[in-house]
């Protein structure tokens, strides 16, 4: 039982995934657009005479940039969709995309100076990803990128006018300033995503502790309800097999009357330990009522269901009691249904096994029947 339990790094783990997708998806918009803006400014240089985009050259580069841009994109989703890559690696080249598919841009278009600081704001992207080393990878290439901007421009001008050099350290300042909120952003990030790890677990714990019921550690009544909601749901999709079944201890009153109360719950809790040993991601049980309890098995044939209710059956009769008289044993009843009409209600489906459970009792106790037998 609760086996499928998920815990708050996987949960963080969630959430970036998400992140990413929707990463992915941002930068398919931005190759978009840098690719349509690329060819206005082709159409908008021959529209109006201006020669400086229309050569060769410039389109060359536009090529060019445009397969750098492409195959970051692309190098992104194979490894975003890759099943050995780990979160590490896939948030980190998530980010050298992005900041891929922003350099190019810049270096395209050096001349346009607010465009230097472009590829900083993959900074903000590794930030909210955690993890410090990419961060300050991106630091360095923003700087280097923007630096190679600046060069292409003096190599154009053969001179930097002043302006262009205020422009040109501004933008520096800008790129380092941008790294420093990135790092404090990162320490927030981080208490935070401990503290969500924290929350998470904690919850989960208290789920837990409210879906058993305290003495036999076994699903409570409402759980074990839901859990058998969602089985018959599944099952109606899957049209896979599902039975429910019903336990009810044999004389327990006679058990509590006179041997005690105490003894009674020790009988109790006896029974859920040799029930639990059944228990597997097909197999789960709660305790129903006072001496009551419903077993839930799914994926399992009518023979299979029929050999772990035996099991359980043998195993809790040949458990040894210290206030039991040598040669008396303690035994209890099961009637259960496998589900062939998809449209009954679970409150039906436990009725069904409720009968069969009434028929053991009638016909001797300490056995099994099936609902299917009945009619
Ligand atoms: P049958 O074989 O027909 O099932 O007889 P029975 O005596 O087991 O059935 P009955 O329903 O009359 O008795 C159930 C008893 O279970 C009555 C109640 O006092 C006892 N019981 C219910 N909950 C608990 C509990 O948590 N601890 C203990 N010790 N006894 C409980
Ligand atoms: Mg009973
Ligand atoms: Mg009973």
């Amino acid at each position: 039982m609760g086996k499928n339990k998920t815990t708050g790094v996987q949960h963080i783990s969630y959430r970036q995934m998400s992140f990413r997708k929707n990463l992915l998806k941002l930068e398919y918009v931005l190759v978009s657009l840098f690719f349509v803006f690329n060819i206005l400014y082709l159409v908008i240089s021959k529209v109006s005479g201006d020669n400086t985009f229309t050569g060769e050259d410039y389109i060359l580069r536009v090529v060019v940039i445009m397969i750098i841009e492409i195959f970051c994109v692309i190098i992104y989703r194979y490894i975003n969709l890759s099943e050995k890559a780990g979160d590490e690696t896939k948030n980190r080249v998530c980010c050298l995309s992005m900041y891929g598919i922003l350099a190019a841009f810049e270096v395209l278009h050096y001349g346009c100076s607010p465009l230097w600081i472009a590829p900083a704001v993959a900074m903000i992207f590794s930030t909210f990803l955690v993890d410090r080393i990419t961060t300050i990878l991106m630091l360095f290439g923003a700087l280097a990128s923007e630096a190679l901007s600046v060069f292409m421009c003096f190599s154009d001008d053969m001179s930097l006018s002043g302006l262009r050099i205020n422009e040109a350290i501004a933008a520096a300042c800008f790129i380092i300033l941008l790294f420093a909120m990135s790092m404090l952003l990162f320490k927030f990030n981080e208490i935070q995503s401990d503290d969500m790890i924290k929350y998470y677990d904690g919850e989960q714990e208290l789920k837990e502790k409210l879906e058993k019921e305290y003495l036999t550690g076994l699903y409570s009544r409402l759980a074990i309800f839901e859990k058998l909601k969602v089985a018959m749901h599944e099952a109606y999709f899957s049209k896979s097999e599902i039975a429910v079944a019903m336990l009810d201890i044999d004389y327990f009153k006679k058990i509590n009357d006179t041997y005690g109360h105490d003894k009674g719950d020790e009988v109790l809790r006896r029974l859920s330990s040799v029930i639990s040993q059944y228990m597997d991601d097909d197999c789960y049980a709660g305790r129903y009522g006072g001496e009551e309890f419903l077993v839930v098995i799914t994926n399992n044939s009518k023979r299979e269901c029929d050999r772990i209710l035996n099991g359980m059956l043998n195993n809790f009769r040949n458990q040894r009691y210290d206030f039991l008289p040598e040669g008396d044993i303690i035994t209890f009843s099961v009637g259960y249904c496998m589900l062939h009409d998809y449209d009954i209600t679970p409150e039906r489906f436990i009725k069904c096994a409720d009968k069969a459970l009434y028929y053991s009792k009638e016909h001797g106790r300490n056995c099994i029947t099936c609902f299917d037998n009945l009619k």
